[in-house]
């Protein structure tokens, strides 16, 4: 399934406003097809509880593979009156950089979205990177989720 920043941001207008088309580019060419809809579905779990206010702060950073984990990075910006935090390196570690803006979010909003993203990824370690059908771990020189016809 190939979906451009616009259709996305048609999809899910209120999460979407600091999404750049380079980040979705890249997210989606980093893995397969067959876990798009799992990040679409985490979207859309995130779209629908945010408020107006904590929606509109929300940015996704990065989106990638590694190692077969699916990885999603995101943050809440600061709100108009914050402190100003100093910009982080894109390839952060989530807790860290959750640790560092904690005091700027609430913790349920933040555990909401953890939990979403949490549960994306259980989902992908089950489910097969080229086609979305259940799928495990293979080592065939890098580790990869696929189902048996996709191993390789
Ligand atoms: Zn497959």
């Amino acid at each position: 399934m190939r979906e451009d920043v616009a259709a996305l941001k048609r999809r899910f207008p209120r999460i979407t406003s600091h999404l750049s088309q380079s980040v979705l580019d890249e997210g989606l060419s980093r893995c397969g097809t067959g876990w798009h809809s799992i990040i679409f579905e985490a979207l859309a779990r995130i779209d629908a509880f945010l408020d107006d206010e904590h929606a509109s702060r929300f940015s996704l950073r990065q989106i990638k593979e590694k190692w077969g984990d699916l990885r999603i990075y995101w943050r809440l910006l600061p709100a108009p009156g914050d402190p100003e935090v100093d910009p982080k390196p894109m390839r952060i570690d989530i807790e860290g950089e959750h640790a560092i803006l904690s005091h700027l979010w609430p913790d349920d909003v933040r555990n909401a979205v953890e939990g979403e993203i949490t549960a994306a990824r259980i989902r992908a370690t089950k489910t097969c990177e080229v086609c979305g059908a259940p799928g495990d771990a293979q080592a065939h020189g890098r580790v990869r989720i696929t189902c048996l016809t996709h191993s390789d």
